[in-house]
């Protein structure tokens, strides 16, 4: 053992990230009577919604649904004051969930885990951290979410950069002062599209370089009215009861409607209807086939970039920001106003795809075509989605493996269920990769895994199993299941984050699984009523093998 990684403890159970998945991974531990650790890189709890502060940060899934739902005091004892909440509402409401519950007197804030080897011998788990803390558990579980790996690409220069540069996603504590700066943002993914119309407004020029545009809908925020979230909170068993049984996690209203029943005005009136209204409506709503259809899919793509004509006042910049795949093949993005930002004077967009950005200059940013003088350079440039959280750490199964050399740095990446792998005993992941996760209202996921989690580790406590494994047979079905499904869906049809062709050298992939959430919890509670079934225990008492 390395000498200056002292010993701290041993725990039944070590779990990794404080935000959602953590946060109640700890909880349900606790109230099993498992003695738990919670690390966390953040000072606080939170995750994602604890680092990603950038102007404009706010949530693309209505409040009402945004929660936990394992507790009906805990939901009705917070009120939300936004439809879409923003950063801060969020946080503050994980504050809230962390004091209520008395969480962190069991965390370890401002701690990475940076490797935990799994000892066969001893059926542990041997864990460091940055701070020097060497400990063991016997369940590893990583709530370390699916876009937490943040992502800069590699432009040469940055170093040589004067001015102040950011990530959105890992936005400084304290206010960013655009006024009178030259600003450029690098990306238009939600987290671009996001903070570009606040910039814009405070910013004496924004300079945004897009690579790829983005299909985004009006969110249409306004403030809840209190009398609406008086009776959402009466509703709440119902409403728990169909986000859990939906596709996506909160409940909506699907049409049986295909695109082909009706005629073009009728379509085109619907969409209108839904556009007006806000929301993921134009996508989700309308009709039932645009998701799996591409002629349907593309009666929808139409309709937004009519609209995107309509609003941008210069057709050229119209067409840059007009998409040229499906709609909703990458996550559909809400907005305040972005369309409307490109006809403010000190806004200008680049179309990089056209002339490469070729590196960051000490005094701002070179493409092909030129250099741009900026003062705030920002990158809204995504993450190394689903695995890069999970291979960031050293983890390390059955005779010394890494996941990384088990995923094959992500061309095979297989797990069984998105919560287990082969080799790997006693490690479990909070909405980790092939699981639908990332795919909906992400809360609702975490929830149904921790759940699972703990569930399955009070089985095994309760019939004295030591080790649980996903077996490899189990796994390579569950695998391939999930690559067929995505074969039925446009996902796996465009570049995106989803299947990694974001990230310079990632093999692409789609690691996620597609058939929906309330599909997927079936799957999930089947196994379990069947013992289990695809994981192999050790140390089960002879009368029960
Ligand atoms: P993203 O969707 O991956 O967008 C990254 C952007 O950076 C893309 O426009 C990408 O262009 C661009 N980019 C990356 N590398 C580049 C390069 N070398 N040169 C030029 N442009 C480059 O990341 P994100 O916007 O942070 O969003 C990721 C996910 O986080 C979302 O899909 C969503 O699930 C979640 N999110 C949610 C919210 C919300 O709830 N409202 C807010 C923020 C994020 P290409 O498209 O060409 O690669």
């Amino acid at each position: 053992m390395n000498e200056t990684h002292v010993k701290l403890s041993n725990f039944d159970a070590v779990v990794v990230g404080a935000g959602f998945a953590g946060m109640y991974m700890l909880h349900r531990l606790r109230e099993a009577g498992f003695s738990t650790r919670v690390f966390e890189s953040g000072a606080g709890v939170g995750g994602v919604w604890y680092w990603n502060r950038y102007p404009g940060a706010r949530c693309d899934v209505e409040s009402i649904y945004y929660n936990y739902m394992f507790s009906e005091e805990l939901y009705k004892g917070w009120t939300w004051t936004h439809k879409y909440p923003d950063q801060t509402e969020i946080l503050n409401y994980l504050n809230y969930v962390a004091d209520t519950l008395d969480l962190r007197r069991d965390i370890q804030f401002e701690t990475k885990i940076t490797s935990a080897h799994y000892d066969e011998a001893n059926k542990q788990w041997n864990i460091k951290t940055d701070k020097g803390n060497s400990l063991t558990a016997k369940y590893f579980i990583t709530g370390v979410g699916c876009i937490s790996a943040s992502h800069i690409p590699k432009f040469t220069g940055l170093d040589s950069f004067k001015g102040e540069w950011y990530h959105t996603a890992h936005w400084p504590h304290k206010d960013v002062n655009f006024k009178n700066k030259k600003v450029g943002i690098i990306g238009t993914g939600s987290s671009g599209i996001q903070a570009i119309p606040v910039i814009a407004k405070k910013a004496a020029h924004l300079t945004v370089f897009q690579r790829t545009p983005q299909y985004s809908l009006p969110a249409r925020n306004q403030p809840l009215d209190p009398e609406y979230v008086q009776n959402i909170k009466e509703r709440f068993q119902e409403i728990r009861k169909d986000a859990r049984a939906s596709r996506n996690g909160y409940s909506l209203n699907a049409t049986t409607l295909s695109t082909q029943e009706v005629t073009h005005e009728e379509r085109e009136k619907k969409y209108e209807e839904l556009w007006q209204m806000g929301g993921v409506g134009v996508v989700q709503l309308a009709f039932n086939n645009i998701l799996t259809n591409e002629a349907a899919n593309e009666t929808c793509a139409n309709f937004v970039k009519k609209k995107i004509q309509e609003i941008v006042k210069d057709p050229v910049i119209a067409e840059k920001l007009s998409p040229t795949y499906p709609i909703a093949a990458k996550r559909i993005v809400l907005d305040t106003d972005y369309y409307e930002t490109y006809n403010r004077d000190n806004v200008t967009l680049v179309d990089v795809k056209k002339a490469p950005i070729i590196e960051v200059t000490p005094k701002g940013l070179r493409t092909t075509d030129e250099e741009y003088d900026l003062d705030i350079l920002i990158f809204a440039t995504g993450f190394d989605g689903m695995t890069g959280p999970l291979l960031r750490m050293d983890i390390r199964g059955k005779d010394g493996v890494s996941l990384k050399e088990k995923w094959e740095n992500g061309s095979q990446t297989r797990t069984y269920l998105g919560i287990a792998n082969a080799g790997f005993p006693n490690f479990f992941m909070i909405t980790g990769p092939e699981s639908p996760s990332v795919l909906g209202n992400v809360p609702v996921a975490i929830e149904q895994h921790v759940d699972w989690i703990a569930n399955c580790l009070e089985y095994l406590k309760a019939n004295r199993i030591e080790t649980i494994e996903a077996s490899k047979e189990a796994e390579e079905k569950w695998s391939r299941h999930c690559q067929e499904v995505a074969q039925n869906t446009l996902y796996v049809k465009t570049d995106s984050w989803y299947t990694g062709a974001n990230i310079e050298g990632k093999p692409k992939r789609f690691p996620i699984y597609a058939g929906g959430y309330g599909t997927y919890r079936e799957i999930c509670d089947e196994i379990a009523i069947k013992n289990y079934e695809g994981f192999i225990f050790v140390g089960v008492p002879l009368e029960q093998n």
